[in-house]
């Protein structure tokens, strides 16, 4: 605290990210990071892009990674906003698109990111609970409402909603935007993206970070109508003219069109996920079904936090949220075989009485 602060400053509830421990050798399944590494081609554009040419600032617009997510995505860059990070992105939607006079919805267990952006721009909002199942229902969000706002599959529980339903929703709310944060739809969901060309109040976003394995890199994007990209646009040039570098540039520009690599690894995720659920399964545990690249699971029998201590001192790290309703649960990042086979001898040994 501090006499310079400002009073926004003074009243906000910053996120806190994951752990990044500097220890090597630790089993990290603590922040939903690809165990299997980025495209070698994105990487081969990153290495090329190292030149004199970085005394240059970078394209403002990064026209070319527009293009590809376009492409890819079979939409037109007028329906594409670049930033650095989704977290990034979903801070300008909250500015750009949220902040109305009524509260924004979004579920009781949920990213714990929009709270914060609430926070740092002055929106009210107002928690809708998930059901007794930890799941979305579409009709508790027909309330009057400044913007809506999920993941898609829900982060922390891993639970997917079906694209329908999310119609649905968007149908019922013609006046506020509603934004589908699809952090994780690679892994197992049919993406909102489809929908955009009919409804213009919807809003996809997605990031690099988890399917394209480029966390490092920084690289979110979002999809939507032409007005709603607009309204991005004009936060994002009146904040950094230039979020994304030139490395991020050729780097994620690359990732998105190794299409190949892309479906090998989030293939390859999505196998583990299954094989790891059915074993967590056979220890007890209640796995919440996943369309992530994590599990979310609680056993009856075994306090999380003990657990996940437990493992700690085994040199494998997972997260658990001290949170309401959730605070039995572990959620726990799908990484290589190998680390689900060191995961699960260590859960058995602390699970012997
Ligand atoms: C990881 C995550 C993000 C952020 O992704 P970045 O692009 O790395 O900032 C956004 N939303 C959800 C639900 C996430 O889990």
């Amino acid at each position: 605290m501090s006499q310079y602060w400002s009073a926004v400053v003074h009243g906000l509830t910053p996120y806190t990210p994951g752990e990044q421990p500097k220890l090597p050798d630790l089993i990290k399944l603590n922040t939903n990071e690809n165990p299997y590494g980025p495209s070698p081609k994105a990487l081969a554009a990153i290495q090329a892009e190292v030149s004199d040419h970085l005394r240059l600032y970078p394209d403002p617009n990064g026209d070319r990674l527009k293009v590809a997510v376009a492409a890819h995505y079979g939409v037109t860059t007028r329906q594409v906003f670049v930033g650095n990070s989704s977290d990034e992105v979903l801070a300008h939607v909250f500015q750009a698109l949220l902040k109305h006079n009524d509260p924004i919805l979004f579920p009781d267990i949920t990213y714990s990111f929009y709270p914060v952006y609430c926070g740092l721009y002055g929106i009210g909002y107002r928690e809708v609970p998930l059901d007794a199942e930890f799941a979305i229902q579409p009709d508790d969000y027909h309330t009057p409402n400044g913007g809506i706002i999920f993941p898609n599959p829900n982060a922390p529980t891993g639970r997917l909603l079906a694209l329908s339903a999310i119609e649905q929703i968007v149908q019922a709310n013609p006046d506020s935007v509603v934004v589908i944060d699809e952090a994780y739809i690679d892994f197992g969901g049919d993406s909102a993206i489809a929908l955009v060309d009919r409804y213009p109040n919807l809003l996809v976003t997605q990031t690099l970070s988890k399917s394209r394995s480029l966390a490092g890199l920084r690289v979110g994007f979002a999809v939507g109508h032409p007005d709603l990209i607009d309204a991005l646009e004009r936060v994002k040039n009146s904040f950094n003219s230039y979020p994304l570098d030139r490395l991020a540039l050729a780097g994620a520009t690359a990732a998105i069109n190794d299409v190949d690599h892309f479906n090998h690894s989030r293939h390859a995720v999505m196998a583990t996920r299954e094989r790891l659920s059915q074993a967590l399964t056979g220890l007890g545990f209640d796995v919440l079904p996943s369309a992530a690249n994590f599990v979310f699971a609680r056993h009856p029998q075994h306090d999380a936090a003990t657990l996940a201590a437990g493992l700690r001192e085994r040199a494998i790290i997972v997260r658990h949220f001290k949170l309401p309703r959730i605070d039995q649960f572990l959620r726990i990042t799908v990484g290589t075989d190998a680390q689900s086979e060191a995961l699960l001898a260590a859960l058995t040994a602390l699970l012997k009485p």
